[in-house]
């Protein structure tokens, strides 16, 4: 099969053949139909992060195809089921995270396209358990950057319970940012998109943005002027857009961080925080149920996601495309044919 593999943290990506896996007990063979790209997928590829992922490595947690063959013990899955192969592969199912309810901070995560192999292959090897089905009303393609960028927006913004009185500010209209802003409005709240792009800025105006804010201009004085925002949801991985997003907030504000950036370090005022009641939460992909959720909103037509389809062999010039800032929203790569 054609995978894209990381060969070192240095090198670029290199398409070529690989052997198919077969699954093993509890899992599932996927053939992949679109495949998202997320900026974590770079930060991986890049070994940017703290904890390196494993060497070679095939990409991918916004991976959405068909099943095509199950390991012994799968039961509630069958050949032909559509399902998505999110950023969290496994879950032990037995910590007290897990148990809670809250599966994705599991002290024994597997993390697709990190620690195990993911999406950007013709055939990725999915667990049962995890896998998650995607309705008949959502496109593959569609599915692809609500499986990642969709999931961790909505997780994000239900950990900070938006009140129908309140605004949330989101920060950045890019992949994770332009659904983000769209169930800002599904939570029911007034919503501002704040960006550094007059295209971007115009999508958000497009997907129902109830205002929008120029960050090159000044970011702080037209949020308070607009109100401030009680809830900031912030997309980039940028310290510097997450010390502005604070400086947004109203008393009994929530800051939401769902970016990594690779300078791991954030300045806020103490001052400011405590004075204001403020809280700064961190907010990890979201489980299995958000991402049922978010399947469901989008096949009711409550969302609209904005993509564009690449081939696999383009991978590289898209990592440049994506770092560079070029890209509508969210870029897929086509597996269909
Ligand atoms: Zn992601
Ligand atoms: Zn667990």
């Amino acid at each position: 099969m054609r995978a894209a593999v990381v060969t070192g943290f240095q090198a670029p990506l290199e398409v070529r053949d690989v052997e198919v896996a077969s699954p093993g007990p509890g899992q599932v063979l996927v053939k992949i139909e679109a495949s998202g790209l997320c900026h974590t997928d770079i930060h991986a590829a890049r070994g940017d992060w703290p904890v390196k992922p494993k060497l070679p490595l095939i990409p991918g947690h916004e991976g959405v195809g068909r099943i095509v063959q199950l390991g012994d013990g799968v039961i509630d899955l069958a050949v032909g089921d559509r399902v998505a192969l999110p950023w969290l592969a496994q879950a032990c199912g037995r910590c007290r995270y897990c148990i809670a309810g809250s599966e994705t901070y599991c002290i024994a995560p597997k993390y697709m396209g990190y620690t195990i192999d993911g999406g950007y292959a013709e055939y990725t090897i999915g667990y049962a358990s995890h896998v998650v089905r995607v309705p008949d009303g959502v496109s593959s393609v569609d599915a692809a950057p609500i499986t990642c960028a969709g999931v961790t927006t909505f997780a994000a913004l239900k950990s900070a319970s938006p009140q129908p009185a309140e605004t949330v500010m989101v920060v950045g209209v890019g992949g994770l940012g332009h659904l983000g802003l769209q169930y800002g409005k599904v939570f029911g709240a007034r919503t501002i998109a704040v960006d550094v792009e007059d295209a971007k800025l115009d999508l958000a105006r497009e997907l129902g943005a109830d205002e929008v804010v120029d960050a090159r201009g000044d970011q702080i004085g037209r949020l308070a002027a607009l109100g401030g925002a009680d809830v900031a949801l912030v997309t980039v991985p940028s310290p510097a857009a997450m010390q502005a997003a604070h400086a947004c907030l109203n008393p009994r504000g929530r800051l939401v961080l769902v970016g990594l950036p690779a300078d791991n370090t954030l300045r806020i005022p103490v001052f400011e925080t405590v004075l204001r009641g403020i809280q700064v939460m961190g907010s990890l992909v979201g489980t299995r149920n958000d991402l049922a959720d978010c399947f469901a909103l989008h096949a009711a037509g409550r969302t609209r996601v904005i993509t564009e389809t690449r081939p696999l062999e383009a991978v590289n010039e898209c990592f440049e495309e994506v770092l560079a800032g070029k890209v509508p929203a969210r870029l897929v790569f086509d597996l269909a044919v």
